[in-house]
């Protein structure tokens, strides 16, 4: 009988042993179902030294394998496919990420030397009008890893470790290229010292802005850092230095509070005619597109609300279509979260240092 080569040949020797190992290891995929950088090492046969150990990039050798790990697990997102038509509205900003961004990722060689993209976008604008979608939409369009954290967690989440935590994010981001970081509440990490301020906080933001400095230095880096802030008017001159392309999002008009309600509804049986969607539209002006969702969601509930006796028996044909009335009731239950006051200075913001599209 045919004998197979492992019959044949002697055992490999300790060397071809470890290369099967790491051969292994780099199968290893995340909770998320990401391949990991920095699988978990096999207790039960002999290791190598970590520094030594092939597997590691380079650019990974001086990172705490821990944070590696951590980075991949809470940090590291799997990209969804978010496409441009599921943020409604923003026509002007979609135009301006695209030049910004976009196109540069996708065609690095048109956008050298003084066409070199800078490596950061700032959006800002009040909270729930799509900022975090545009960045999702960034990494799943230019088929880029995302990274997606907010500042607020490396201080608090992270104690005593968000300063590994954030040298050990762009190492992996470099790693990954091409690559979105999004950074929500990029004001906390990037405005001046203060007094009061806790050392570990400091040393965040510190490394923070080394690595944010740095991560421009090789042309051929494609890392992409978006920040995202509702709180632009923190920003100092230094901070806004950093981000010299600086994007409005702003609160959805009229057409675009109606794409969010006409995409929500789409998969629901209703009976708005395009009259009631108007005066949906008509009696939402300041909504975000967070609150439109909210709208929808509380909305949808009304038809289940009408059968609260028999919800467990009801038959899935016998829940009536979600109409005008519910919206009506939805909309005594849910106002707008932006004040005037928070919008003036977004858009007094936007005046003095906004990009235009
Ligand atoms: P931000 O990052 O600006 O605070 P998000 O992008 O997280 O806001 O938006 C929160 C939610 O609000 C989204 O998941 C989506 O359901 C809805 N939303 C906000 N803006 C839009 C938009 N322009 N188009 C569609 N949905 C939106």
């Amino acid at each position: 009988a045919a004998q197979s080569e492992d019959d044949i040949l002697p055992p490999p020797p300790a060397n071809n042993r470890l290369q099967q190992q790491q051969r292994q290891q780099r199968n290893v995929v995340t909770k998320r179902g990401i391949p990991s950088l920095h699988p978990k090492k096999d207790s039960s046969t002999v290791q190598p030294n970590p520094p030594s150990d092939p597997v590691v990039d380079d650019r990974l050798k001086n990172i705490d394998p821990r944070m590696i790990e951590m980075v991949e697990n809470e940090i590291l997102t799997a990209t969804q496919t978010v496409t441009w038509d599921d943020i409604a509205g923003l026509s002007q900003a979609k135009r301006a990420v695209h030049m910004a961004v976009i196109y540069p990722l996708l065609r690095p060689e048109l956008f050298q030397g003084i066409r070199a993209p800078p490596k950061g976008l700032l959006l800002f604008g009040p909270p729930g009008t799509g900022k975090t979608l545009i960045g999702k939409c960034i990494a799943s369009q230019a088929g880029a890893t995302f990274f997606n954290i907010s500042a607020s967690s490396l201080t608090s989440k992270w104690i005593g470790e968000g300063e590994k935590m954030v040298r050990a994010l762009f190492a992996v981001a470099r790693v990954r290229q091409p690559t979105v970081i999004f950074i929500d509440e990029i004001d906390s990490l990037l405005t001046q010292r203060t007094d009061g301020e806790q050392e570990a906080t400091r040393r965040i933001k510190t490394e923070f802005l080394v690595q944010l400095d740095g991560c421009g230095t090789s042309s051929e880096d494609r890392i992409i850092l978006v920040g995202a802030t509702n709180r632009p008017q923190e920003l100092d001159e230094a901070a806004r230095r950093r981000f010299p392309k600086r994007l409005y999002v702003p609160l959805p008009d009229r057409a675009g509070r109606r794409t969010i309600v006409t995409n929500l509804l789409r998969s629901q049986v209703h009976s708005l005619d395009d009259a009631n969607l108007d005066l949906v539209c008509d009696r939402t002006a300041g909504f975000s597109g967070a609150d439109m969702d909210t709208l929808c969601r509380e909305a949808a509930f009304g038809p289940i609300r009408s059968i609260c006796d028999n919800i467990i028996e009801a038959r899935e044909d016998e829940v009536r279509p979600i109409n005008f009335e519910d919206f009506e009731y939805a909309l005594t239950q849910v106002r707008p979260s932006v004040s005037d006051k928070d919008l003036v200075i977004h858009i007094e913001f936007n005046k003095l240092y906004g990009m235009s599209s």
